[in-house]
């Protein structure tokens, strides 16, 4: 059961498609559902619109709050597909378990973002590139400043039209001083305040004139970890190396897509630690082909150049490389394009 109300008039027509800025428009409709009185209440769908919180709700003082991202395609037949959302699912539970928020119904959860997805189809564009972000999110709504753990949230569902953009070239710093995550900590989660905590030295690099920061170990930072909110992988010769996932890497449903296919094509991986010396040094030597990061906003994001101390690095310019070849591959999974070997798919029956 879904309380569904619907918005009176859509304000799909006064958005130009083709000038999408990245999350910044949202469609007509959410979804909304309460936890209170230890439990879920109904799921709501209603129109897009500002929430009212006291001042005192928890999220704003304590930070519990976690969030996932995935998308909706829409295939030649109008068909609408999703990609592996069960990981996504089970990933914003842990999340939740981890910030001590009580986790979602599964048949809420596919439910409501289902019957939303229906209500706001026409945002889902057809075209390779176009799809739709999805944006499930949980916040404590509480109110109250005492520090201990809410016995009220709020989860939801935003979603915004999105195209396939082109970021430009990446160049990226590797990181000396800060760090994204620890031992014990919260990395693994999607969890906000890991990325409130990243614009900071994010902003630093920036002004060295990087776009990005690649996460090194909190404690000795001699291993590379994550690039900025992406998985990272590095191609050594004709090998793809990603550090393995653990309490400060995120487990990407990108990245171990790219695993799976990498195996099936027969690319010879590593999942194991990567140091910052093995990388110079390859680089040096020019065995170092390719760095990209992986993602659903972006899929496949290619890295040009790294910053290391005081040393610049720029990356050959390969005809056949791995970030297009992933990338084209996975894309054709999403959009129903190519066989579905691993059952990835999920479509929306409408
Ligand atoms: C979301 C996220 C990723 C990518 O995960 P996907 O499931 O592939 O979208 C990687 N690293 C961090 C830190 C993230 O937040």
């Amino acid at each position: 059961m879904i309380d569904i109300q619907r918005s009176p008039n859509s304000k799909i027509n006064d958005i130009n498609f083709d000038s999408l800025v990245f999350g910044q428009v949202f469609t007509d409709h959410m979804m909304e559902c309460d936890y209170k009185d230890g439990e879920w209440q109904t799921p709501k769908i209603k129109p897009y619109g500002p929430l009212s919180l006291e001042p005192s709700a928890r999220v704003f003082h304590y930070g519990q709050a976690v969030f996932e991202g995935m998308k909706a395609y829409k295939d030649k037949d109008e068909k609408i597909w999703l990609f592996r959302p069960d990981q996504n699912f089970e990933r914003i539970n842990k999340s939740s378990k981890r910030l001590a928020i009580p986790e979602f119904p599964k048949e809420y959860f596919f439910n409501a973002l289902e019957e939303l997805l229906k209500i706001d189809k026409d945002w889902i564009k057809q075209g390779f590139g176009n799809s739709l972000y999805i944006r499930p999110f949980v916040i404590a709504t509480e109110a109250g400043v005492s520090a201990s753990a809410a016995r009220e949230y709020k989860f939801m569902i935003i979603c915004s039209p999105a195209q396939a953009y082109y970021s430009g070239e990446v160049r990226v710093k590797f990181s000396e001083k800060f760090s994204r995550a620890a031992d014990g900590g919260v990395g693994f989660a999607k969890a906000a305040g890991n990325y409130g905590a990243q614009f900071y030295p994010t902003n630093l690099a920036k002004e060295e004139g990087f776009q990005q920061i690649i996460w090194t170990d909190a404690n000795t930072h001699d291993y590379l970890e994550e690039a900025g909110t992406m998985n990272i992988f590095f191609r050594i010769g004709d090998k793809l190396v990603t550090a393995p996932t653990n309490d400060r890497i995120l487990d990407g449903v990108t990245r171990k897509s790219v695993l799976t296919l990498a195996e099936e094509f027969n690319i010879e991986t590593e999942v194991r630690r990567v140091s910052v010396n093995e990388i110079v040094e390859a680089a040096e030597k020019g065995e170092l082909k390719e760095m990209f990061g992986s993602g659903t906003a972006t899929v496949i994001n290619p890295i040009a150049g790294f910053g290391h101390k005081d040393q610049k690095f720029e990356l050959p310019k390969i005809e056949d490389s791995y970030a297009k070849f992933f990338k084209d591959k996975l894309m054709k999974i999403q959009y129903n394009e190519a066989e579905d070997k691993f059952g990835w798919r999920y479509e929306v029956k409408q």
